[in-house]
């Protein structure tokens, strides 16, 4: 199966996103604390890894640990917010070094937009020249958009002016606004979107990219906001696949191994016809609502169908449907499939296994020290910009997390 692990190369950014999810630790990485990351993921038979932060540019070994994660067999990705990405310098070097796809962040192409949700000016044309620059170096190039309050009217905006201008865009990723993390929990009613807000413009927008041949995923997006494009839902597609992915988080978290993609229904699932294989609604935060939620009644297999289906998908195995239902019926139980028709929550089922076998970085005084330096900083960017900062890691508790590392 394409499984796909996630290391946080850095958690400190140069850009000041008010609903960043995974805002500024003392945690650092250096080499070798990323080396064991890289061959944690080969140990556990991994497709590929996806290398984010913070923003992942700004770790001065990174095109090293791109090389090495290379060298050990994984398909090596990137999520970047593309202010220096823009440099074809540097993205010939970690094409060199065995980059093969980057994700490039942009929520609007409303340049005043874009800069009120960065917390910067100027950033819309350097991740613009992202894109050309990482095409022009023979990396894969695709776009990622977390879905907000202040974009959420025209998502299907961006993409036509994204199919436009830079064609080399091929593939699109939404995240709906993961609101129980960092930045985003302190800044909720400022940012996080109903779903209504954004059904329309989130559908014109697939509706264009299918009808241009790009693909697309969206990640939590309950099903009845996407009927028609189900079989792009990320949480599907790992029901449907039975897939995992684990997270090296650079921070207290540490290893999260997420087996279970469901999150909480409302009453009325029991009857919607895809509640099998759809995540539900994001829950974790509390920012949304289940009464938004309502059933739909198209046939559930035909998503799976196109699913399995998929020619570009590598991970695919199954021969048939009904050799893929054989499987999926045997490792869900039919026991879990008569309690998930009843429509209740999954949030005991859905708690993330945690494996701390493998440390993910390292707690030192200078990390520490640098931590608090960029916590006064962004204290005043927050000051400046209206958003709230994200909870603080207690002090104590880090300087005691550090003398026994
Ligand atoms: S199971 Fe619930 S959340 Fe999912 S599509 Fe059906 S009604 Fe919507």
């Amino acid at each position: 199966m394409a499984n796909l692990g996630y290391i946080q190369v850095v958690r400190h950014c140069n850009h000041f996103c008010g609903f960043c999810s995974n805002p500024t630790t003392p945690y650092t990485h250096d080499f070798a604390s990323m080396q064991a990351l890289v061959d944690d993921l080969v140990r556990r038979g991994y497709f590929g890894v996806i290398l984010t932060g913070g923003e992942p540019t700004l770790h001065p070994e990174l095109p090293r640990v791109v090389g090495y994660a290379r060298d050990r067999g994984l398909h090596v990705r990137m999520i970047t917010n593309g202010w220096r990405l823009g440099d074809r310098a540097f993205a010939r070097e970690l094409a060199a070094a065995g980059l093969r796809l980057v994700h490039v962040s942009i929520y609007s192409v409303r340049p005043e937009i874009e800069a009120r949700l960065r917390g910067v000016e100027g950033t819309l044309p350097r991740a613009l020249a992202a894109l050309d620059a990482a095409a022009a170096a023979g990396i894969e190039v695709n776009v990622n958009c977390v879905i907000n309050r202040l974009n959420a009217d025209h998502l299907d905006e961006n993409v036509r002016y994204l199919l436009r201008e830079h064609a080399a865009v091929r593939h699109f990723v939404w995240n709906n606004l993961d609101p129980s993390m960092g930045r985003a929990e302190v800044n909720q009613a400022a940012f996080v979107p109903r779903l209504a807000d954004f059904e329309l413009s989130l559908h014109r927008a697939m509706r264009l990219l299918d009808r241009s041949g790009r693909s697309f995923r969206v990640e939590k997006v309950p099903l009845c906001y996407m009927t028609d494009y189900a079989w792009a839902s990320t949480e599907t597609r790992k029901i449907v696949k039975m897939e995992e992915r684990v997270v090296h988080f650079l921070d207290e978290k540490q290893t999260v191994r997420q087996t279970e993609w469901e999150h909480v229904y409302a009453p009325g699932c029991a009857a919607c016809s895809l509640r099998p294989i759809c995540g539900g609604l994001f829950d974790r935060g509390d920012a949304y609502d289940p009464a938004e939620l309502s059933p739909v009644f198209v046939p559930m297999e035909a998503v799976v169908a196109k699913i399995l289906s998929d020619p570009s998908d590598p991970s695919t195995r199954w021969r048939s449907l009904a050799a893929w239902r054989e499987e999926f019926i045997a490792a869900k139980g039919e026991g879990e499939r008569v309690s998930l028709s009843q429509g209740e929550g999954s949030s005991a089922r859905r708690a993330a296994p945690t494996d701390a076998t493998v440390p993910v970085g390292r707690l030192t005084a200078q990390g520490l020290r640098l931590y608090q330096a960029k916590r006064r900083a962004e204290a005043e960017k927050a000051a400046r910009s209206g958003v709230a900062l994200e909870r603080a890691l207690a002090p104590d508790a880090a300087a005691d997390e550090g003398e026994r590392r």
